[in-house]
């Protein structure tokens, strides 16, 4: 035993900073499946509450879906529960094999390899598929789990002003001498729900002969006419070398990533990528339930259509009553607050009121730029929306910023 006072006093000083800097992340628990209406205990020791979700990821309302639901218990009943292995060693079953196939015909790519989840992914591609020889060219703004991966390659890093094709083209050019470039996006932002340029960044890379990776986990399923993603919207499907996602969010929601895209690449992730080798293999229920959500989506774009009227349903309802949002078109709609403390007080009045939705400040996004973010789910019927419009306005009231501009919140509010 060799955790002495002396250590323990040194991490509850930095908890306790933590606690003082008003950043200490409370959880709040769900007692019910996932979905539009659920029961959530908080604070915790408190009776049930039923609240409207308006934070899930829970894009396609497919994470407590009667169909996937069954097609889990069904592979839970056929394949057992766990696999005990890596997918070498004696982890892969034929539905490991056939989902990967299923996820390849549905972005329009040459292959896929699965991986524990999309953090894995991304932990693991660029350290398989680059050496020191080569430069990872990053959008400033992508996703944390990137940003560890990158971490772990021995290729150089450089970045590029977020969604900047002028400063990105600069960046290649600097970058001619390397043997391999390739240049990294997230293809929906989450903390903005802007989407990035892959045409533009296409042309770019076909120009300086580099290739491009795009993580789209915040649109796989429904961005796209059919829900293909980023690649589809930007009419460059066919053309993204490695797209990494996520059966974590609208696919679903349970867990489990994957790399997608040519063939080789997928190969070396195969041969090389640790999270691959090392970790265990996604669990049968899992794969089974994922393997029925693209089945759905690849019979109708029905899901995707009905989320893409509610988010625009959503907004215009938000914009109207006079709330300042990020500009976009995609299911994250973020309510711009700049003043930390207020995006806090505003998410615990609507909690009040029957409305779960999160506030988002630094370090998660910019100083100065706390938010709600809201996130529309296909699972929302237009009653779920009319009720939370209404309680968002009745608190917009409340703090008396609505019809405000952004210099005005923070004339009252400050930063
Ligand atoms: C959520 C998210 C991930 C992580 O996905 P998991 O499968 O939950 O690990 C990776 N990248 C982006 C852009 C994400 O939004």
């Amino acid at each position: 035993m060799a955790f002495s006072e002396k250590i323990r006093n040194i991490y509850k000083e930095e908890l306790k900073g933590i606690e003082e800097a008003g950043i200490f992340k409370k959880e709040r628990y769900i007692h019910s499946p996932q979905a539009a209406d659920i029961e959530v205990e908080f604070p915790k020791g408190s009776s049930l509450k039923k609240v409207i979700n308006m934070c899930a990821n829970n894009y396609l309302g497919l994470s407590s879906h009667p169909e996937v639901i069954k097609a889990a218990h069904e592979g839970l009943d056929s394949r057992g529960y766990g696999m005990s292995s890596v997918r070498f060693i004696c982890g892969t079953q034929d539905i490991h094999n056939e989902l990967e196939r299923k996820v390849t015909e549905f972005l329009g790519t040459e292959d896929t390899i699965l991986f524990p989840s999309c953090m894995d992914a991304n932990a693991g591609v660029f350290e398989a598929v680059l050496g020191k020889e080569d430069v990872m060219i990053s959008d400033r703004l992508v996703h944390a789990s990137i940003i560890d991966g990158i971490r772990l390659a021995s290729a150089e890093h450089d970045t590029f002003k977020h969604s900047n094709m002028k400063h990105l083209e600069k960046k290649l050019q600097l970058h001619s001498d390397k043997c391999r470039r390739v240049v990294i996006t997230d293809g929906v932002f989450s903390m903005d729900g802007d989407t990035a340029k892959l045409d533009e960044m296409v042309a770019l890379c076909e120009k300086y002969d580099a290739m491009l990776f795009v993580d789209d986990s915040h649109a796989s399923g429904f961005i796209g006419k059919t829900g293909r993603g980023t690649h589809e919207k930007c009419g460059v499907v066919g053309k993204i070398d490695i797209i990494t996602t996520t059966f974590g969010k609208a696919l679903g929601g349970a867990s489990g990533g994957c790399v997608s895209g040519r063939k080789e690449i997928v190969e070396m992730c195969r041969q090389k990528a640790r999270p691959y080798l090392f970790s265990n293999t996604i669990a049968p229920v899992v794969v089974a339930g994922v393997m029925k959500v693209f089945d759905i989506l690849s019979a109708s774009t029905e899901r995707r259509d009905k989320l893409e009227a509610n988010s625009t349903y959503w907004r215009k309802g938000l914009e109207d009553a006079g709330f300042v949002l990020q500009p976009g078109d995609t299911p994250i709609v973020p309510i711009m607050l700049f003043n930390a403390k207020l995006s806090q007080d505003i998410s615990n009045d609507l909690y009040e009121k029957g409305i779960y939705a999160i506030g988002f400040f630094f370090p998660v996004v910019a100083k100065g730029q706390a938010r709600i973010r809201t996130q529309i789910s296909a699972g929302h019927e237009k009653h779920h929306l009319d009720k939370a419009l209404g309680v968002f306005i009745e608190v917009g009231k409340k703090y008396d910023i609505l019809g405000k501009t952004k210099q005005e919140i923070i004339e009252m509010y400050g930063l």
